[in-house]
């Protein structure tokens, strides 16, 4: 999913705009310092999300062979309207929230995308957006107010449209961080998920992203996985998901893509712990809300847990429910995905992860690689 919260207050690198030297403006640095402190404030004294993670819209414009959710298209009608995201802002806001993650189905299909960017900026929340990148070109004008920018590209070359289901999505992902990286100040992060369906490209994608000047952070489909509804009907994964050995293979691999200097987002001791199968305790349930384009919470695990068009955060936070689900999580260990290993290190503030995390954040984002470069690239490439 995301990117930690240290990476995303990491240094001037990380904040700035290297190829146009633009300083980080005080007002950003507020919102930094602020999640910053919600993060601490959760930690150590209430223990409830500082991360609003919305999925924005039940649409997508792809069809991913490794996921379903696009089926969900047609309850668009459902989605928040404009007035509604506002309002849901404003009581993350309340509730002590700083950090606001997009997604989806696909986010920039919204066409009040901009509107909602720029209202959460306002508000003073730090900015993250998943996408798949292929409105990013047309819709980069409209997120200058954006602070991260998450981009899914599964394959280093053309055969990312075969694993996406829509031709033409990698010349267009492509020209889209070109136009990202013009004119706006967005870090740019590939998300690569990793399945027998691309498995070869584990090494090409880390050195395309090199070459770019951006980021990296590989997700992986595990065949096991059992979450929510999901079965042999419902999810691709059974098909081309990975079975435990090549999930440690997979480890091991980015671990050394990793030592080799690679700018994967994922630290040091999160790849090695994983690669040393070390249990962990998940804080992911502390960090981030998840609520669905019509308002409802779900917990990690897609199972349902409480309607925010009835309640608020703070009942939802203080009910029996949540401490339950808290506890649960802390000895859960289900998840595989490095991300959720590397929040809850940061959470605990596991002084490997915040050294991993501070040493290393300069060089992960978007080094001084100019737009027309990657444009020279797209067509090596292509
Ligand atoms: S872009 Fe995302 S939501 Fe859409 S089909 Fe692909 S993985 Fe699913
Ligand atoms: S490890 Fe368990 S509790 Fe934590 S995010 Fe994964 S499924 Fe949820």
């Amino acid at each position: 999913m995301v990117i930690s919260l240290i990476e995303m207050i990491g240094g001037s690198d990380i904040l700035g705009r290297p190829e146009s030297g633009t300083k980080i403006a005080r007002e950003d640095w507020k919102r930094f310092f602020g999640t910053f402190t919600s993060m601490l404030k959760s930690r150590l004294f209430t223990h409830t999300p500082f991360f609003l993670a919305h999925a924005m819209t039940w649409g997508c414009n792809s069809r991913c062979q490794s996921c379903t959710y696009w089926r969900n298209t047609p309850k668009m009608k459902y989605d928040m309207k404009t007035d509604e995201v506002f309002d849901l802002l404003d009581e993350a806001y309340d509730a002590g929230m700083r950090g606001y993650y997009m997604f989806g189905g696909e986010p920039l299909i919204r066409r009040d995308i901009g509107d909602i960017v720029d209202y959460a900026k306002e508000k003073g929340f730090v900015t993250v957006m998943n996408t798949n990148g292929s409105f990013l070109e047309k819709k980069a004008p409209l997120l200058k107010n954006l602070d991260f920018a998450f981009v899914s590209v599964d394959y280093h070359n053309e055969y990312d449209d075969i694993i996406r289901g829509r031709a033409g999505t990698f010349q267009e992902v492509m020209r889209g961080i070109a136009e990202m990286k013009r004119i706006t100040k967005a870090k740019i992060s590939f998300v690569t998920t990793i399945s027998k369906l691309n498995w070869d490209t584990i090494v090409p994608m880390a050195k395309l992203a090199k070459k770019l000047g951006i980021g990296i952070s590989y997700n992986s489909v595990e065949e096991t996985l059992d979450f929510g509804l999901t079965d042999e009907k419902t999810t691709p994964n059974f098909r081309i998901g990975l079975s435990k050995e090549k999930l440690q293979e997979f480890y091991r691999i980015i671990w050394e893509l990793k030592k080799k200097g690679y700018p994967l987002l994922e630290t040091n001791v999160v790849l090695q712990d994983y690669v040393l199968s070390r249990p962990w305790k998940c804080h992911f349930p502390k960090m981030f809300v998840y609520v669905t384009p019509d308002k409802q919470i779900y917990n990690c695990d897609y199972s349902y847990a409480y309607d925010l068009r009835k309640g608020s955060f703070k009942d939802y936070f203080s009910s029996k429910e949540f401490k339950e689900y808290v506890k649960q999580a802390e000895s859960c260990n289900k998840c595989v995905r490095t991300c959720v290993r590397g929040y809850s290190y940061t959470y605990e503030l596991l002084p490997k992860q915040i050294f991993g995390l501070a040493g290393e954040s300069k060089a992960l984002f978007n080094t001084n690689v100019p737009a027309d470069r990657i444009e020279e690239e797209i067509s090596v490439t292509a």
